[in-house]
């Protein structure tokens, strides 16, 4: 019987920034304790990986060979600055190799048929992470180097990013800008209300990748209905279109209405719906091959309760149901039904 990875390393919770930062250890934990806690992990049906370091020359595929060596020498001194918000200590270098290097063996795996798919439930994220820049409490950029993998090294031509995290995943849609064999589509609040200010419909790929990146950028308050909407209409369609071998999520839990960082409105049973939808999306046009990265998501409740949802979905169990509700506004509906038609009327695929 096929497995679904849950990719985890010790080494990740002990990526520590500063006292009280919102991206902490502690969303690792709420979500190992939340996934324990649920019993389905004794049914055999998820396969706990600990992950290696990524090989140094895949990183350079992706990120510049100095700016890695900056992260690795900033460790070793046992601490470091990059930004205000975005900073190291002495384990921050291990867990960025083991975090990047959980996505290269998640793929691989279900490329030689070891695995269905997986999780990569790993600090730090990556999505925010550029050429030689850390951003965003990110520092390699985990999806975008499994993407690099699958295009260079596995037998794949044509790599699918969903990246439903409340932000922009700016690094990871300037990494692929370019290329038709990346299609690189992110939900997200809108940049001129959310860092990091980018991610704009109009941002739609360039030379040969025209076309290939799609931004729905959200209303503050979009939630389930927008979202649902999006996949209708934009995400399925695309992806009939362009009929990815593999497709990567960037999940981020950011995106849910109790989220202290964003203005989004989406509840658990919204993500859960999305996470069916990519699910349903890999099998029909990718043979199920699937890998989730963590990216953010700041209320260690919601974390908990949605990386549960997300292992029994990729794991094919009956999702938990929570009872969150909430009711997106009309003016964030009336935006979305507007931004989708201009989407699909400047979309070469649609
Ligand atoms: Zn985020």
């Amino acid at each position: 019987m096929m497995v679904t990875d849950l990719v985890y390393h010790e080494t990740f919770v002990k990526h520590v920034m500063s006292p009280g930062h919102p991206e902490s250890p502690e969303r690792l934990k709420s979500a190992m304790n939340s996934i324990n806690g649920s019993g389905f992990l004794d049914d055999k049906l998820v396969n706990i990986l600990t992950p290696k370091r990524a090989p140094l020359e895949e990183l350079y595929l992706v990120h510049d060979k100095a700016y890695i060596e900056g992260i690795r020498i900033k460790s070793e001194r046992g601490g470091g600055i990059y930004t205000g918000d975005t900073s190291v200590n002495a384990f921050t270098y291990e867990a960025a190799l083991l975090a990047a290097g959980g996505g290269i063996e998640a793929v691989d795996r279900i490329m030689l048929e070891e695995s269905e798919n997986a999780f990569v439930l790993c600090r730090p994220p990556g999505h925010h992470a550029e050429y030689e820049r850390a951003y965003g409490f990110c520092f390699i950029n985990n999806v975008a180097v499994a993407a690099k993998h699958l295009l260079e090294k596995c037998d794949v031509e044509r790599v699918m990013i969903v990246d439903y995290d409340a932000h922009h995943g700016n690094g990871t849609q300037r990494t692929f800008y370019s290329s038709k064999d990346v299609l690189y589509v992110g939900l997200h609040q809108d940049g001129r209300t959310l860092f990091p200010g980018s991610g704009f419909p109009n941002e739609t790929g360039a030379g040969e990748g025209e076309g290939y990146t799609v931004n729905l950028a959200m209303y503050p308050g979009a939630g389930d209905s927008s979202y649902d909407q999006a996949f209708s209409r934009v995400i399925e369609p695309i992806t009939r279109t362009f009929c990815p071998d593999f497709i990567l999520v960037s999940v981020g839990y950011d995106g849910h209405f109790k989220d202290p960082l964003t203005q989004l409105g989406l509840t658990t049973s919204g993500f859960a719906k999305m996470n069916s939808r990519l699910k349903k999306m890999a099998a029909v046009y990718a043979e199920g091959r699937l890998v989730c990265f963590l990216e953010g998501g700041y209320d260690l409740d919601i974390v908990g309760m949605c990386s549960l949802n997300l292992v029994q979905e990729l794991a094919g169990v009956d999702v938990t149901l929570f009872n969150d509700r909430y009711e997106e506004s009309e003016i964030a509906s009336e935006y979305t039904a507007r931004l989708i038609e201009k989407i699909i009327s400047d979309s070469p695929l649609l």
